[in-house]
């Protein structure tokens, strides 16, 4: 039987749109054994979900998809297993919610400016209960308006970066949260890497740099990249030593293109990274969260 790992799905915690059991109870349904839940800057969804995942069978690690900056573009960190209460990381976390909601009002100017008034009201009846502001759930206040025929439609009218809505927020150095991430106790691994033109930053020499800062993995196999740029990227992360790992990336509805398990991380990647976190959770002390193992699989080892 081939086990399958899909580490990188979003809940209503932040801009997916099925809470984190609902998620859960459908990525085993649909034959998935491990899965990552990795919302935006928060780990609210974990107790919710490894509960769920318990319940079902399911193979359940607790992520959190970071957002940090390098080379003054945005770089999304995947860290799993870590301990979110290590102060030092804590603090980086409450700063990039902090800029999230600062950052709302300024793209709600923004758009009143350019014709297209949503308010901050409309825009929260779109966000979970978590709070975990995103322009997806703008995105979604401009479709209910009419002024948008879905969240891709949104970005590409009114919230990419040069479009009339967008706003810069605060993000933390890619460097410093791997090593925040890794002395809390977890592992970090690099979200499309190449995805929105970030293939300039984010070159061989630049991923060296950040290996050697302590990144443990390269999310190679996901929809943004194409086959040729999942070959030049498994090749540089090969060469680095670096875990090679595959996701989806599911938003539930908010993203097409993005089923549970249309990529996934091979059995013997995943227990690389469940290696590296260890060390690192023996070495920090801190108390990490447990990966759920899937039940009735009896292959991972
Ligand atoms: P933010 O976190 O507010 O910067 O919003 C970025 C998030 O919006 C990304 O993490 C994606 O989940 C989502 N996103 C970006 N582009 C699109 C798109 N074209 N369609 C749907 N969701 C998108
Ligand atoms: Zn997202
Ligand atoms: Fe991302
Ligand atoms: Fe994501």
């Amino acid at each position: 039987m081939r086990v399958r790992i899909d580490l990188h799905v979003h809940s209503t915690v932040s801009d997916g749109t099925e809470s984190p059991a609902a998620v859960v109870r459908r990525a085993r349904a649909e034959g998935l054994d491990v899965m990552a839940l990795t919302d935006h800057d928060s780990a609210a969804g974990w107790s919710e979900g490894a509960a769920a995942a318990a319940a079902v069978g399911l193979g359940f690690v607790p992520g959190m998809e970071i957002s940090t900056r390098h080379g003054g573009r945005g770089v999304h960190l995947l860290g799993y297993l870590f301990d979110p209460s290590y102060p030092l990381l804590a603090d980086e976390l409450a700063a990039v919610l902090r800029g999230r909601e600062g950052r709302l009002a300024a793209m709600l100017e923004r758009l009143v400016a350019a014709g297209a008034p949503v308010t901050e009201e409309q825009v929260r009846a779109h966000a979970g209960p978590y709070g975990v502001l995103g322009r997806p759930h703008i995105a979604d206040a401009l479709v209910a308006e009419g002024l948008a025929t879905d969240r891709a439609d949104a970005f590409v009218r009114w919230l990419n970066p040069g479009r009339p809505g967008y706003e810069t927020r605060y993000a933390p150095s890619t460097s410093d949260l791997i090593r925040l991430v890794n002395a809390a106790g977890g592992a970090a691994v690099i979200a499309h890497p190449w995805s929105r033109g970030s293939r300039r930053v984010l070159d061989a020499e630049t991923l060296a740099r950040l290996a050697d800062d302590g990144l443990a993995g390269l999310e190679v196999d996901h929809q943004s990249h194409s086959d040729d740029q999942r070959a030049e990227l498994r090749a540089i992360g090969r060469d680095l030593g670096l875990v090679i790992t595959g996701s989806s990336d599911h938003h539930g509805q908010g993203k097409v293109d993005h089923d549970l398990g249309v990529n996934v991380t091979a059995p013997d990647q995943f227990e690389r990274l469940l290696a590296i976190a260890a060390d690192h959770a023996a070495e920090s002390g801190r108390v990490v969260p447990r990966p759920t193992p899937p039940r009735a699989a009896g292959t991972l080892g």
